[in-house]
Parts: C-alpha cells; structure tokens; sequence
C-alpha cells in the first residue's frame, strides 16, 4: 500500500500473512456488499420478515448476508454488532469496517434504517448499549441473529480472558491440508487439545454468550411475543470431524445447540423460539482459519457447481429466510431440532464425489481436480479485492467507502 504522509488516499493491494489479509479494500468492499444485495433483490421480497432485527457478527460472512437478506429482502430494521478495526495512519480498516460503511450507506438510500455498534459483543457494556439503541429507535426486536466467530472471549463476570482452539480431541489429528498461500497439498498433524483448552474453547464459542443475550434482551422487555433467535453452526463431513465436529469447537457447538433448548424454554412465556441452523461450508475469515478445511471447501465447490448447487453465505441465508423462517414457513427440524440449510452440502451424491477427490487431490492435480481458483478468488473478495468493475490502481480514501 502506497500512502502519503498527510493524507489517507492511497493505492491498495491485499497483503496476506496465512490465513489473512491484513489489508483491505474500502470499494471492492462496497461492491461485494452490492453484489450481495443485487442476489437478494432478484430473488424478490420475503413475506412476514421480521421487521425489527439484531444481528450479532454483522459486519461479515454469515451476519452479514443475515443483515442484507433481512435488510433488502424483509425491509426489516438492522442493528448491526461486530468487533472491526478502524482505519488509521495510513492503515486500512478490517473488511468489516467497509462492509458495514457500505450497507448503512445502500439501506439509507433507501430509506431502510440500519445502525450498527462497533466493540466486544461479550461485553456487558455493549449489551446495555445495544439495548439503549433498540429502545431508543426500535422498541422491540423481532429477530436476533448470532453469528459472532471469535478466537477469544473476556468474560464479563470474572474478566478472564478465554482463548478458544482448533484441535482434535483425545489423539492426534493427521490428514491433508492446503497452505493456500503456497498453493501446497500437504498432511498436518494436530495434537489433541487439553481438558482446559476444551473447556475455554466452550466458554468462547459455546451458548452462554447468546443466552446472556437473550436474557438481557428478555429483561430490558427487548423482545415481542413470538420473536425468534437463530445462531448458526456446522456439521460437515467426516474428513473434518476430528477437527471439527468431535474437536474442541465441536464442544462448543454442542453447547450452543443445548442454549437453544435453554432459552426457547426460559422463554415460553413469550413463546420466544430459539434455533440452531446448520449452515454449509462457505469461505469465510473464520472458516479460512480452520486445518483441512480450505481443502475441503476447495473440491466441494466443484462437486456443487458441477451439480449446479453451489452456494455461499448470501444465496444460504436467503434460503434460511425464505424457506424455514418466514414465507409463511415452520421451520423443519432435523432428529436434534436443528435447521438443516447444509442439505446440499450433505446429499450423499456431493459428498461420495468430494470423498473420491479427498483421496487422490495433491499438489499437482489441485487446480484441475479442486476449485481451488474459486476458493481463492472468494478468498480475496472477503477483503474487497478482485471485484469486477473496481479499478484496483486507483488511489481510493481509506477512511469511507
Ligand atoms: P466471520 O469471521 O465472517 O464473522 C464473524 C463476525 O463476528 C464478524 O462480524 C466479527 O466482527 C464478529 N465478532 C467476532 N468477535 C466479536 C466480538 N468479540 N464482538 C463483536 N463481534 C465480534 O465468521 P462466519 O464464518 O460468518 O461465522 C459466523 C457463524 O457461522 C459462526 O458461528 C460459525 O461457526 C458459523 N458457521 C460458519 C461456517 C463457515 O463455513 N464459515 C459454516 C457453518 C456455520
């Protein structure tokens, strides 16, 4: 990145350290946004959309197409939580920063009302905050969504801050992943996690966050008779269940499954209804972080576009709304009460496909066998690079978008 001294203008390229690039782009940000909203608005209006909705990890991936379908396809009220950095010195903010820039600025345009509150969601002030506003320009909400992903949690009773883990339970863990950034096929080997790191992963990802939540919502008197909560999680494939769902993150989600119990029950007097839906694997920051996942995500892209069923977080989260949700729907619950939005994902056609692949992918058929370019191309986009029509040498103003 190119910048002057005295001013915030500057060319900007993706820098990407791992699993993340630390730049990124304030237009090409905008245009994903647009892209995202443009799906939505041909898909067409969604009947009995929640009208007043708090989304929780609203700035990217999965919140943030939650925010765009309930946003363009509902005409619902957003207020949006996340953690982002803001530009400064010349740096760029985080993608999320830009991404919410640019939702406030397209909802406004049309007259839709869109707030959002930038800090640490685990937070009791932020949580008071949240409520102040939704009091304030709301009343009440209909619909809270959670989608934080988060390595850490300060817990807001003890001040303890928790880290969480991406490691197998009980043995260790060996298989193949991607150094995406190498473009290398190669195995890993992950030694289990500890009972302490299991249980902190629990503490950061689990369920007791999103009851602290709801009941707080509950007590400010936040929430409408009926209203509904979603937080959303993953099942996937066994190639990934060592890490994943019988990992320590797998903990967390199982924890996060029994809250929904927990708060449809702590709330039946409202007749509050509380869900997990099991979302597919997207590329996201959070998934991009995740051992054999990349490589995963990499052939099923090309299973699903060769099926003509490939998805990501916006064309997921539509169906989620419009099929399970609202349009006069009830939701169809799996043998665990769980929304099933992985369904193409799991159809057993896909995944005998991918398994096939997952066995002879390697570094040298990678890009005839896997979706690899696609997968990367996504990758870049999450930082608003590699948009169509956004000119990329183009010294852009780091501070809006
Ligand atoms: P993401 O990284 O794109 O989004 C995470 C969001 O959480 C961002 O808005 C971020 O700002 C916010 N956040 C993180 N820490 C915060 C904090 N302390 N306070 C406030 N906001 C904070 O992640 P994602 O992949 O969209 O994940 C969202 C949910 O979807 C997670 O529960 C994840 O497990 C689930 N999920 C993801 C996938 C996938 O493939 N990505 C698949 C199924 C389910």
């Amino acid at each position: 990145m190119t910048t002057t001294a005295e001013t915030n203008i500057s060319v900007i390229k993706p820098r990407i350290r791992g699993f993340i690039c630390i730049t990124a782009h304030p237009t090409g940000c905008a245009k994903h946004v647009q892209e995202q909203i443009d799906y939505v608005k041909k898909q067409g209006p969604i009947e009995n959309a929640p009208k007043n909705v708090l989304i929780l990890g609203a700035s990217t991936g999965y919140g943030l197409a939650s925010r765009i379908v309930a946003g363009f396809g509902g005409q619902a009220k957003t207020l949006g939580v996340f953690f982002e950095k803001l530009p400064e010195g010349g740096k760029t903010a985080t993608a999320g920063y830009y991404n919410t820039l640019a939702y406030e600025k397209f909802a406004q345009a049309e007259g839709l009302y869109a707030k959002s509150i930038n800090g640490d969601a685990f937070s009791d002030q932020i949580k008071a905050q949240t409520i102040d506003t939704i009091k304030k320009d709301m009343g009440k909400v209909d619909l809270v969504v959670y989608s934080l992903a988060s390595p850490k949690r300060v817990h807001p009773t003890s001040g303890t801050v928790y880290s969480s883990v991406l490691k197998p339970i009980g043995q260790t863990f060996s298989a193949k992943t991607l150094d995406t950034d190498k473009e290398v096929v190669k195995d890993v080997t992950i030694e289990p996690a500890n009972d302490r790191e299991i249980s902190d992963t629990v503490v950061v990802m689990g369920g007791e966050d999103w009851q602290m939540w709801m009941d707080a919502l509950k007590d400010a008197d936040c929430l409408t008779e009926g209203a509904t909560t979603v937080a959303y999680s993953y099942i996937g494939p066994e190639v990934t269940w060592p890490i994943y769902r019988d990992g320590a993150i797998g903990k967390a989600k199982a924890d996060l499954e029994k809250a929904a119990a927990a708060i449809s029950n702590s709330l039946k007097n409202k007749n509050v209804k509380a869900y997990v839906s099991i979302n597919k694997a997207v590329v996201t920051q959070a998934s991009s972080a995740i051992p054999v996942v990349p490589l995963y995500v990499s052939l099923l892209f090309k299973v699903m576009k060769e099926h003509n069923v490939h998805e990501g977080c916006i064309e997921q989260i539509y169906r989620l709304f419009s099929q399970q949700l609202y349009n006069g729907n009830v939701p169809a619950l799996d043998e665990a009460g769980r929304i099933r939005i992985d369904d193409l994902e799991m159809d057993p056609r896909i995944q005998e496909a991918v398994r096939k692949l997952w066995g002879e992918v390697s570094t040298e058929n990678l890009k005839q066998i896997s979706d690899f370019d696609s997968y990367r191309k996504e990758f870049l986009q999450l930082f608003g690079f590699g948009l169509e029509g956004v000119d990329y040498e183009a010294p852009v103003d780091t501070t809006k978008v």
